[in-house]
């Protein structure tokens, strides 16, 4: 019987994960050269999913990481109870620090919690304690209780000596009281949505919510993006539910998709963001390549916003 031939040696390296390789080292080079667009006005972008365990933590410190990376200034401000910003951002959270509990409840100036990252210089964290967690209930006989974070935002960005570029804000899983001031507090929504089943679930009642905010209590706050994470291209459901989200939501899924990847879960463990605890690794790429997305397209997006307002005055 004869034998099948042998593969030539082109076609030995062309395999799945010889094409990946290629493909990684070309973003990597793509990256090096990268720089972005910094807003003119701080953007503050609250990342929001009641579901927990998609992703918001680990995307709130790695575009925070990434975008500090490309210079720009940013504050992260913890409000999980759970604290786990504050702990991939390597800042101190133990019960007695001064953290946005403080800043919540008994109206502590922001700039007095705020710690830099040792990431990155211009990456800070407003830590979270496990305090917070009593902030839900606590909150609810306080006057002004939805505004509260927003009024000590606005102050701490109207003293700055410096511009803020980004404040992201990481949210609990829920949409309680806390998930609230940080609406109010932003003028974005960033959705991480996990490619996985029942990704979908959930999301009318997340945008019914915002909804909701834009009508009582913050009319500015816009849905601009969402990012795909925990991507495993092999599975069929993956692509699935990649293809139904940008079906629903053309224009605000970025189109970098964060892999599942193990560097990224590991880098929170060691107090770091993906992308200083392994710059190189597919998970950091992703990120970085997400960042400069957000910058870019907010970027054009306030553009728009310029020469719509201009034409309106103007006609
Ligand atoms: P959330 O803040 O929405 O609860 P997390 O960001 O804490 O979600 O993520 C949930 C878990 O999934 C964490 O253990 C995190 O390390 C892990 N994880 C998040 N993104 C990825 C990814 N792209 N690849 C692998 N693990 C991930
Ligand atoms: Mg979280």
């Amino acid at each position: 019987m004869k034998q099948p031939e042998r593969e030539s040696s082109t076609d030995l390296f062309d395999t799945p994960l010889a094409r990946e390789l290629a493909d990684l080292n070309n973003r990597r080079k793509a990256l090096a050269t990268t720089t972005i667009p910094l807003p003119s006005s701080t953007r503050i972008m609250t990342v929001s999913n009641q579901k927990g365990g998609v992703g918001k933590t680990t995307t709130t410190v790695n575009i925070a990481a990434a975008l500090a990376k490309y210079g720009a200034r940013v504050l992260v401000i913890d409000l999980d109870p759970q604290g786990n910003a504050s702990t991939a951002l390597g800042v101190t959270h133990h019960a007695e620090t001064p953290s946005i509990y403080d800043v919540l409840i008994d109206d502590f100036p922001l700039a007095d919690v705020v710690q830099k990252s040792p990431e990155f210089d211009s990456l800070f964290c407003a830590p979270s304690t496990l305090h917070l967690a009593g902030a839900e209930i606590e909150l609810v006989s306080q006057v002004a209780r939805e505004h509260r974070l927003r009024t000590a935002l606005e102050t701490f960005l109207q003293d700055a000596s410096e511009p803020w570029h980004y404040v992201f804000i990481d949210c609990p899983p829920s949409l309680g009281l806390l998930t609230i001031n940080a609406f109010v507090a932003a003028k974005e929504v960033m959705i991480p949505i996990q490619c996985e089943y029942y990704a979908l679930e959930g999301l009318s009642q997340l945008l019914g919510s915002i909804q909701l905010i834009q009508k009582h209590l913050n009319p500015p706050l816009t849905l601009t993006t969402i990012l795909l994470t925990m991507f495993d291209s092999r599975t069929n459901l993956a692509n699935q539910v990649a293809e139904d989200v940008r079906g629903h939501f053309a224009s605000e899924v970025l189109s970098t998709v964060i892999p599942r990847a193990v560097r990224i879960s590991e880098a929170p463990s060691f107090g770091q963001s993906v992308i200083t605890y392994d710059p190189t690794s597919a998970g950091a790429i992703s990120y970085l390549e997400a960042a400069a997305e957000i910058a870019t397209r907010g970027a054009d997006r306030a553009r728009t916003l310029e020469n719509q307002g201009a034409s309106a005055h103007g006609g």
